[in-house]
């Protein structure tokens, strides 16, 4: 089928609630991904930052071949050894907790509130610290500790029991804390908010807070976590460690999965029957996720972030430099949002058509999140495109 043909095929039968190019995609190899009429696209945006490895890493699809050979679903009143496997992985590369698996982001978000809930149930603290420009997900829970009206408008009710705060405002913080507090949640790195970076002060503060008050510190890296910052897990660059962790998108390298992993003394309030996933920890998708840390591990990936993340903070400081449409670039590792004077929606476009992924967001930030194994040449190619964009009047 052609890219017309789909598109009426979608008018009719697909909701309407994205705003979608009219790109018919069929394949992805690497950071280069191809439409139907057999375009090529530099994917520097890697899908919300899913395609960790690129599109289709020849370990990932071995990966999933021979797991959906041999067994793809499993109940979780059965063991598979997908699930034990990636259990390990983000157990010993994070902070020796225990994982609960689900199937996206605002699941995995859904199950840390849950638990902070359940975990201080004798307690009777409920309330949830969040913060401004925060992204949670799109659940009614998550989407309530989401701290962005824009996206609660026509939903509610919304759910009780959550406060919003300034991101990086630590008085503020702790003015808020009441007797009713049982966490404070927030992203290392803001994705969806325009990649605001949680300063030291900010980090470490929380976590000495939650320690007097006896508070779960949640940290959402959803988005910056598995190696995009050039660790394994964001919070790594802060010498702290949380209570609760969450995670999804490039967990499974393009594979849809979620997971949550607690300090064990936490997790075991998630008592039998309290909370289930039926596709959760499935082995396919466990199969994935277990590649992505071997692969990692094996082309020394975080490495390669941290080489190429600080090339292309350079290289894009030396544009802000000739283009005064930039006010600002900031990232860390290969997590870089470049800030615009003005709205990057029509930028974007302009950079779609001339064959590259990326993406605006918080309306003035262009996210830039090439997968983890991205080389100098593809930077160059898309930061060329980028600047030829940015350059016409
Ligand atoms: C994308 C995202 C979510 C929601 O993930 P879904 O898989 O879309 O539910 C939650 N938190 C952060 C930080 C995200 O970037």
């Amino acid at each position: 089928m052609n890219t017309k043909e789909i598109k009426e095929i979608y008018d009719r039968y697909v909701i309407p609630n994205y705003i979608r190019n009219p790109i018919l995609l069929v394949k992805g190899s690497g950071v280069d991904v191809w439409d139907a009429e057999g375009k090529r696209y530099l994917d520097l945006f890697s899908g919300w930052a899913v395609s960790l490895l690129g599109h289709c890493h020849p370990n990932v699809v071995a990966a999933i071949q021979s797991q959906a050979a041999k067994l793809q679903h499993a109940p979780n009143i059965y063991f598979t050894e997908p699930q034990g496997l990636l259990a390990k992985h983000i157990s010993e590369k994070s902070f020796g907790g225990q994982c609960f698996f689900c199937n996206s982001g605002a699941e995995a978000n859904e199950a840390a509130i849950k638990l902070a809930r359940i975990h201080n149930s004798n307690t009777g603290k409920y309330k949830i610290i969040t913060f401004s420009d925060s992204f949670h997900g799109r659940t009614i829970a998550t989407v309530t500790a989401t701290a962005q009206p824009k996206y609660h408008k026509g939903f509610a009710p919304l759910v009780e029991g959550f406060s919003y705060v300034p991101f990086n405002d630590l008085e503020a913080l702790e003015k808020s804390i009441d007797d009713k507090t049982c966490a404070i949640m927030l992203e290392p790195i803001q994705g969806e908010g325009g990649i605001n970076i949680a300063s030291r002060e900010f980090m470490q503060g929380i976590r000495r807070l939650c320690d007097e008050k006896g508070l779960l510190m949640i940290l959402d890296e959803v988005q910056c976590g598995m190696g995009r910052s050039g660790k394994y897990f964001a919070y790594q660059h802060y010498d702290i460690e949380p209570d609760i962790m969450t995670l999804a998108k490039a967990l499974g390298g393009g594979v849809a999965i979620g997971a949550m992993t607690a300090k064990k003394e936490i997790a075991k309030s998630l008592i039998p029957g309290s909370h289930a996933s039926t596709f959760g920890g499935n082995p396919l998708a466990c199969a994935a996720g277990v590649a992505v840390f071997e692969t990692i591990e094996k082309e020394g990936l975080l490495d390669n972030v941290k080489k190429m993340g600080s090339y292309s903070i350079e290289q894009l400081k030396l544009l802000q430099k000739t283009h005064k449409i930039i006010k600002a670039v900031r990232g860390v590792g290969l997590m870089v949002g470049i800030e615009l004077n003005v709205n990057g929606a029509e930028i974007i476009k302009n950079c779609i058509r001339a064959g590259l992924f990326l993406n605006c967001t918080h309306d003035t930030v262009i996210r830039f999140m090439p997968p983890l194994n991205v080389k100098k040449e593809h930077i160059d190619e898309g930061l060329n495109i980028l600047t030829s964009i940015l350059s016409k009047p």
